[in-house]
């Protein structure tokens, strides 16, 4: 049984140390670090270890946490929990939070509990969800990918429903190419509700929004960078830290399959982490880049979440944290956000063209 230990926030929040930016063009704010719980706050984790990353992540004014309807492990478990740690914790300090979760991949067995963005589908789950974090309404609810299945015109009137019927205060898309997330403003657009938020996948290993479009209907040859700049759309950029390779986390073991068994790391256990992450020349090419981080000062953690930031059309580094200890040394990144060109070409000698097949790109 938990020992109920009171939280007093820290005083000294919002005293400057952590910016916060528009989303695009749009009023609402996030932090430049915001904090993700896709596999740090399932039922593996002890709820006390969760507890202290959250209550340290809203000290160190981090005041947008990130769920989906599918995290955990198990699923659902993720906002089951953080609704527990609400109420411990936060219960006073709603209006100060942006909460966001999503729907698009599997959740339930049967026709309607995805993968997909019906109508059906989203409604329910962002139903269940509520109830697991037993809230009223979230901050921001996403389409968490685009489902080649449904027409478009159905999901984004969803998402317009969701708004006008008050479950949620905005909403967003997720992994949407450049042409699908061009579609998906336009039909947002003229249902009047718009659609604030992208959120991809980006690291210095993953460079897909930065590339021109290159799918079966390749129209514009547009990247989904070139779209959100010019749509003024926000944009919260998933696992910059590429799970964790690129921190000095995996440089510590004398080989890759020491690596690949580290205890208690990503690696070890996570269905979400590939193996073939941690080759010899991958993990090569992360010490290159540690190198660079030791010369700027940083630690790779927080090189890597300093690069994402560099973007103006970044608005926000979504991150994970098994531990304290590792939110403390991300959030260090923001003592120096800037780059010199050499350095970026230096990062991209070791960065680009790697064969480290990382998690995630868009759908189509
Ligand atoms: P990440 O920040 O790239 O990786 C987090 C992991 O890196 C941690 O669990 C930890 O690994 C390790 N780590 C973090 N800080 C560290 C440090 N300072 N030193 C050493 N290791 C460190 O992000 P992510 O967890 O993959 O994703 C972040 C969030 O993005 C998710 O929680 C979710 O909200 C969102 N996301 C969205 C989608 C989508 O489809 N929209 C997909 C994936 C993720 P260990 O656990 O091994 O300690």
């Amino acid at each position: 049984m938990l020992i109920s230990s009171a939280y007093t926030p820290a005083a000294n929040r919002y005293d400057g140390a952590m910016p916060y930016r528009h989303v695009g063009k749009w009023g609402l704010k996030l932090p430049a670090i915001s904090l993700g719980l896709w596999q740090n706050f399932g039922d593996r984790v002890p709820f006390d270890q969760q507890e202290a990353i959250l209550r340290r992540a809203f000290d160190l004014g981090i005041t947008h946490f990130d769920l989906a309807n599918n995290y955990g492990p198990p699923a659902g478990a993720a906002e089951a929990n953080f609704g527990r740690h609400l109420r411990r914790s936060f219960a006073q300090l709603r209006h100060e939070l942006v909460i966001s979760t999503k729907a698009g991949y599997d959740m339930w067995p049967g026709p309607y509990g995805g993968p997909g963005g019906s109508r059906k589908y989203l409604l329910d789950s962002l139903d269940s969800s509520l109830e697991r974090l037993g809230l009223d309404y979230v901050d921001i609810f996403y389409s968490h990918r685009f489902d080649p299945d449904t027409p478009l015109e159905e999901t984004i009137g969803a998402l317009d429903f969701i708004v006008r019927s008050g479950r949620a205060r905005y909403v967003g898309i997720s992994s949407y190419s450049a042409p699908r997330t061009r579609e998906a403003l336009a039909l947002a657009a003229d249902l009047g509700t718009p659609i604030i938020i992208h959120q991809p996948s980006y690291s210095m290993l993953n460079r897909w929004i930065e590339e021109p479009y290159s799918g079966d209907d390749a129209s514009t040859g547009e990247s989904l960078l070139d779209v959100l700049a010019d749509q003024k759309m926000g944009c919260i950029a998933f696992s910059p830290l590429a799970q964790g390779l690129l921190t000095d986390k995996y440089l510590k073991a004398d080989s890759p399959t020491d690596a690949a068994a580290l205890p208690g790391s990503r690696a070890s256990w996570a269905p979400s982490w590939r193996g073939s992450m941690l080759t010899k020349d991958n993990l090569d090419r992360v010490r290159g880049l540690n190198q660079i981080a030791a010369q700027r000062g940083q630690t790779l953690a927080q090189m890597a979440v300093a690069w994402v930031l560099r973007r103006p059309e970044v608005t926000s580094a979504l991150v994970g944290a098994s531990h304290v200890e590792q939110l403390n040394d991300t959030v260090g990144a923001l003592a120096n956000l800037d780059f010199d060109q050499a350095t970026l070409t230096e990062i991209d000698k070791f960065a680009i063209d790697s064969d480290i097949n990382i998690w995630g790109s868009s759908f189509l």
